[in-house]
């Protein structure tokens, strides 16, 4: 097969033929033209002519890149002389009317950005992020357009940040399908009742569920729009609001047994260090809360401060003091029970 034949055969447009192919710098310019016979289609009303009026300048269309190049194809658009529309530019059925891309290629770039985001898709494929951005948008209203709606049993209702600062999107999901199945800016009731209406009542009516996180305006919109609707809140919000009541409700109790924790009972004994202890180590407590508490000595050298014992609870213990230095930590401070050796 000659050269010339099989890129024409690699082309796939059928009616057309490859007539030059030109590698430029970091693109591939490949010019194209109708084969015999091929006739004209208006551009208004498609009628096909087998003669045309005139032919405009070249006009370059993107393609599929090719070995890791973009591809452009060079043709000059003819005019027909339509009896209904007038004197009109062509419209071949490869190319959307005005687009500087094919078909299948902007089918292409629509199947891309169902994948990847559109500045990944415009990155890649080494095009202008708001080309990308229309196409994707002509596209997804096309496949609104023309794929009939299911109905919807279980329905789930999110917000998303769209932007900087407090501006959100609402979303709302067939969950059984895992498709998208609206989207409306704003989250408040204005905007949420705009989805339910387009619905209609009947696609509401066949709403069973309805899942959602803790927001008010969702809660009264599905309220009205589906009164027969389950309400069934997000576990992952619930699960948020509990933890926070959980930790709301522990921060006094745990404040409280902290704070008595460091606080000095008004007769807790002086610790002293224990007598096996050496010089160097770091003193150890020798009294045991568990330890009994020793009586008083009966010859009255050790007797109880009145003032100490009186003030707590703990007054009714018999709680040994030592005079010398009890005058000098003051009346509240008292010494270990000897221990025995
Ligand atoms: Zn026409």
């Amino acid at each position: 097969m000659p050269h010339e034949k099989l890129i024409s055969n690699l082309l796939g447009i059928p009616g057309w033929r490859v007539r030059e192919v030109r590698l430029e710098s970091e693109t591939l310019a490949v010019e194209i033209d109708r084969e015999a016979g091929a006739g004209y289609r208006c551009g208004g009303c498609g009628d096909k002519f087998l003669f045309c009026y005139d032919h405009e300048p070249t006009r370059l269309v993107r393609d599929f890149q090719v070995w890791g190049r973009a591809c452009w194809l060079e043709f000059s658009p003819a005019r027909v002389a339509c009896p209904r529309c007038g004197i009109r530019t062509e419209g071949p059925d490869w190319i959307r009317l005005h687009q500087r891309q094919t078909f299948r290629y902007e089918l292409y770039l629509a199947h891309l950005c169902d994948i990847l985001p559109v500045l990944d898709v415009a990155q890649l494929e080494g095009m202008d992020k708001s080309t990308v951005y229309r196409i994707d948008r002509h596209w997804l209203q096309r496949r609104a357009e023309t794929t009939p709606m299911p109905e919807v049993r279980r329905l789930g209702i999110d917000e998303i940040a769209i932007r900087k600062g407090h501006r959100y999107a609402t979303v709302f999901y067939d969950l059984e399908r895992r498709l998208v199945v609206g989207l409306v800016e704003g989250r408040a009731a204005k905007a949420v009742s705009r989805f339910f209406r387009r619905w209609g009542k009947r696609a509401c009516k066949a709403i069973e569920a309805v899942c959602m996180d803790l927001w008010t305006p969702f809660m009264r919109v599905v309220r009205r729009y589906c009164p027969q609707a389950t309400i069934v809140f997000d576990k992952f919000h619930v699960f948020t609001y509990l933890s926070t009541a959980i930790k709301t409700s522990r921060k006094p109790t745990c404040s409280e047994r902290t704070s008595k924790r460091f606080i000095a009972h008004p007769i807790a004994p002086t610790l002293r260090p224990s007598s096996k202890t050496g010089s160097g180590a770091a003193p150890r407590a020798v009294w045991h809360p568990s330890s009994p508490w020793p009586a008083a000595s009966d010859d009255g050298k050790r007797a109880s401060s009145p003032s100490s014992l009186t003030a707590s609870p703990m007054a009714s213990r018999k709680v040994s003091t030592t005079p010398s230095r009890s005058s000098s930590a003051g009346p509240t401070a008292t010494t270990l029970p000897p221990t025995s050796s």
